[in-house]
């Protein structure tokens, strides 16, 4: 084993910050994705170098050479997480080593440098302190840290990069969905699949979303919000969404989720909600779903709820099912109670209001 590299963060403060009144007027009901913070981290890699050049610096637009192979074979893995305030008035992070692990196991699946997990960590604790004044202090607000890596070697030839930049970017959110916990309506993919045995689906590349976006347009063409996909081989069992995982609720009160077998992404909310559901004495099944047997189920009365889950949009309730032959709505078309009783119990353990028994708050201060 060699020793684990350490490195210092440089620091160069953004000599002209957004105005205080201006970050305000900014964080009242800032868009998902729009709102973006003084400053932000980067670290170089290079097979020569190491990690080196670790900083956090204004952001600012970058200037690349249009060789640089990202920009033509896509090696890029990319993370999200969320910094809360809490209800003591202190800021934390919500289990980051989860994301730090998943983002080493992307840059293995894509051929890129692993960045070392303190380098993680340390790269998100200092933007977060750095930029704390963003975070809006709204109920729902938080801010949404967005690491992620790219190829940066300035070569036209196919091979994993020599070099790589990692940065984070820091953006001010507000609720994902406006107000609580409405409904979406999802569209059953028919067309197109996500992701495949030995592909990329358990990794969290760009490339994985940029396959999803016309399915994710069939869906809005359809008149839902958010597009499902099956499995690529059989067309027959539900594995996710565009980029949210899915669970399912039944009349007994159990819940089942997709087993993780290498085409759906490892969701750290699917894992929290497992891991809430058992201790609360909820018998939740990892096993695959047929979309036939959803639409029996939902018709029988068998299954009560179905929900998403990400970082982003925390808990969302499924309303409806659309697919070219029809369409069925799910327990009436509202959010169920044990979809809303689990967003509850996530939310409270990330915002400090309920015990954090397994340790999964970060806390910054
Ligand atoms: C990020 C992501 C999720 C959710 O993961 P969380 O760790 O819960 O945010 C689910 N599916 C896809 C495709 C994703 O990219």
């Amino acid at each position: 084993m060699t020793a684990e590299p350490s490195l210092t963060f440089a620091y160069e403060p953004n000599a002209t910050p957004v105005a205080a009144n201006e970050r305000a007027a900014r964080l009242v009901a800032p868009q998902f994705g729009r709102v973006f913070t003084d400053h932000m981290a980067m670290i170089r890699y290079s097979d020569d170098k190491g990690w080196h050049d670790a900083r956090i610096t204004a952001r600012a637009p970058l200037s690349m050479d249009p060789a640089s192979s990202v920009l033509h074979y896509a090696q890029e893995i990319f993370e999200g997480m969320k910094a809360y305030r809490l209800a003591d008035g202190g800021t934390a992070l919500f289990r980051p080593e989860a994301n730090a692990r998943r983002f080493q196991a992307s840059a293995r699946r894509m051929a890129m440098a692993e960045l070392p997990e303190h380098l993680f960590l340390e790269s998100i604790e200092r933007l977060v302190e750095i930029d704390r004044d963003w975070i809006p202090t709204s109920d729902e607000g938080a801010l949404y840290l967005r690491p992620f890596m790219i190829a940066s070697e300035v070569f036209l030839g196919v091979k994993p990069s020599a070099e790589y930049l990692y940065m984070v970017l820091a953006s001010s959110v507000g609720a994902y969905f406006k107000g609580g916990a409405p409904t979406v309506s999802i569209w059953v993919s028919q067309d197109y699949t996500r992701a495949a045995p030995g592909g990329t689906g358990e990794a969290k590349c760009g490339g994985n979303y940029a396959t999803s976006l016309v399915a994710q347009a069939e869906a809005i063409r359809n008149g839902c919000d958010q597009v499902v996909f099956l499995d690529a081989v059989e067309r027959r069992y539900v594995e996710e969404l565009g980029g949210m995982n899915v669970f399912f609720v039944f009349d007994d009160g159990s819940m089942a989720t997709p087993p993780l077998r290498g085409t759906i992404l490892p969701g750290i909310t699917r894992d929290s909600i497992l891991t809430i559901a058992r201790a609360q004495g909820i018998t939740v099944r990892e096993e695959p779903y047929a979309i036939d047997q959803w639409r029996a189920d939902a018709a029988s009365g068998r299954l009560v709820e179905a929900f998403a889950c990400g970082t982003a949009a925390v808990v969302t309730p499924i309303g409806s099912v659309a697919e070219p032959q029809g369409r069925f709505e799910i327990g009436g078309g509202g959010p169920g109670q044990l979809t809303l009783r689990m967003r509850d119990a996530l939310v409270a353990i990330q915002r400090g209001t309920a015990p954090d028994t397994n340790g999964w708050l970060h806390r910054l201060d």
